[in-house]
């Protein structure tokens, strides 16, 4: 089985969220299986070396107004195809956005010569490989089953994986004659949204599967609260939707292997982790005080993690005698509130604004807890993190936190099944609320322990999912072959 991944992000070559470690872990998981991943993305200039590591094995002297050339390498155990195009991917910043923090102005050029490329492999192949299933993941691969669709060749299935619905790669309706959308692929049925080509909305419409990171998610989906628009749409098509739950790579979450950790544990040795505390107490200029519950967030600073509710409930926290520690950067408004919380209650909250993958892991083998108030979260991946490393999540129960924490009750105690802490809906009383439930289940060390080792416990391999992957697969194939598309 060969599939082709298209992605705007992989772990751990260029990452701006969990979509990069996903696109990074699941191959590996999928190779296990015997099933055979390339990864086409970006040569982005972050990539340097790596990329001139490539062996060339197909060029274009003409996308979209500059030269292409795609380079294959394997490197840290995935295959990748990096789309080398130096006038779209050439810059010095982010993956996505300009100096000014805008998106850059050609990001449908950018992300459409991906797609191209993908369609391009899924018909043709490339150096001796042709794909069974093309995968996008996210709009930036969107337009790849819109293309596919509209030419007559016989072409691979193609699936979509929706990370994050929020974002869905909307342009200018005149775009669609540089991206070479037909008419016929820009309708109501197709890729036109509200007069826009909408890069998310053709790829869930035409893709012959749609899957998303967690079940509850894929339920949410197709409500107007949670469905961004595209509710609709994916009411229609729900018998072809369905929620694979992220797992994470446990050769790089891992407490007891963990190099970013002073102190590696086990959950036989969680005393250990007072250790990594420290360094985290120094880190953050943090009073050494163990009797104090330390949180910690690791985040995009947005309203979509709740951390302006999180803000709200600060002078509460502090007043449970608990601490926290917040790594992340976002929103200017959530950054600036949570600088002035730290010069407000120093010793308790620090801060630091900025991205930082080693401090990431140092927090999850430091903290006490992570909190996760998000408004939505497709699937998560911190509070995953946090269950591994005995780093007990406080979370929303929206998608994938429902899906992954299991509140601590009395029954869930007993039964020495609770991971962590959950409320709903996000408000700031809520939030207070399940703070003080972590601060008391602290203050009873033996219960706070048991917890710790039942989250530790919890199964956040990548195992499962990547079967259900499989499946889906093996099935798509089965129809392509039917339909005499196979070769
Ligand atoms: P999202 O993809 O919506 O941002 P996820 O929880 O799925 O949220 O994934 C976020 C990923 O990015 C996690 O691996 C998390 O550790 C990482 N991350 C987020 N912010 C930072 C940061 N400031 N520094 C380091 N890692 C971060």
């Amino acid at each position: 089985m060969n599939v082709l991944f298209v992605a705007s992000e992989c772990a751990p070559f260029v990452k701006t969220g969990g979509l990069a470690d996903v696109v990074g872990a699941v191959p590996k998981a999928l190779k296990a299986l015997g099933v055979n991943v390339k990864i086409l993305m970006p040569a982005y200039k972050g990539l340097g070396e790596l990329a001139g590591s490539g062996k060339s094995v197909w060029k274009s002297a003409g996308m979209f107004g500059g030269k292409a050339e795609l380079l294959s390498m394997e490197a840290d155990g995935l295959d990748l195809l990096l789309l080398d195009a130096p006038h779209l991917y050439d810059r010095p910043g982010s993956i996505y956005l300009d100096e000014t923090g805008h998106d850059w102005h050609d990001n449908h050029l950018r992300f459409g010569a991906l797609c191209h490329v993908g369609c391009e492999i899924g018909l043709h192949g490339v150096d001796n490989w042709k794909p069974d299933i093309v995968h996008a993941h996210d709009w930036q691969a969107g337009l790849i089953p819109v293309l596919l669709k509209q030419q007559s060749a016989p072409a691979p299935k193609t699936i979509i994986t929706i990370h994050n619905i929020a974002f869905q790669g909307l342009f200018d309706a005149e775009t669609r004659h540089t991206l070479g959308v037909s008419d016929e692929m820009f309708t109501f049925e197709t890729a036109e949204y509200w007069g826009k080509v909408g890069f998310l909305k053709g790829g869930i419409a035409l893709a012959d599967k749609i899957t998303t990171v967690s079940p509850t998610y894929a339920r949410e989906l197709m409500t107007s609260e949670f469905g961004m628009g595209l509710d609709g749409l994916m009411q229609a098509r729900r018998d072809d939707l369905s929620g694979i739950l992220n797992g994470i790579d446990l050769d790089v979450w891992n407490p007891a292997t963990d190099v970013a950790l002073p102190r590696n544990y086990t959950a036989r040795s969680l005393k250990r982790k007072a250790e990594n505390r420290a360094a985290l107490e120094d880190r953050f200029g943090l009073n050494p005080d163990p009797k104090a519950l330390m949180f910690c967030v690791v985040s995009r600073l947005t309203t979509q993690k709740g951390l302006d509710v999180l803000l709200d409930v600060v002078p509460h926290l502090v007043e449970r005698g608990a601490q926290l520690a917040v790594l992340g950067s976002g929103d200017p408004a959530i950054e600036e509130g949570f600088r002035q919380a730290s010069r407000k209650y120093p010793g308790s909250i620090g801060v630091i604004i900025g991205y930082d993958e080693e401090l990431s892991h140092l927090m999850q083998g430091g903290a006490d807890s992570i909190l996760v108030p998000s408004r939505f979260e497709p699937c998560g991946l911190t509070q995953l993190y946090g269950l591994r490393y005995g780093t007990l999540p406080v979370v929303a129960a929206t998608g994938g936190l429902a899906d992954t924490v299991i509140d601590a009750s009395p029954k869930t105690l007993k039964s020495k099944t609770a991971t962590g802490f959950t409320f709903s809906p996000v408000s700031s009383e809520g939030l207070a609320e399940v703070i003080s439930r972590a601060c008391d289940m602290f203050y009873a060390p033996d219960k706070w322990l048991s917890m710790q080792r039942s989250a530790m416990r919890y199964p956040v391999d990548w195992e499962q999912s990547a079967l259900t992957y499989l499946k889906l697969y093996e099935e798509l194939a089965a129809d392509n072959n039917a339909a005499g598309h196979g070769d």
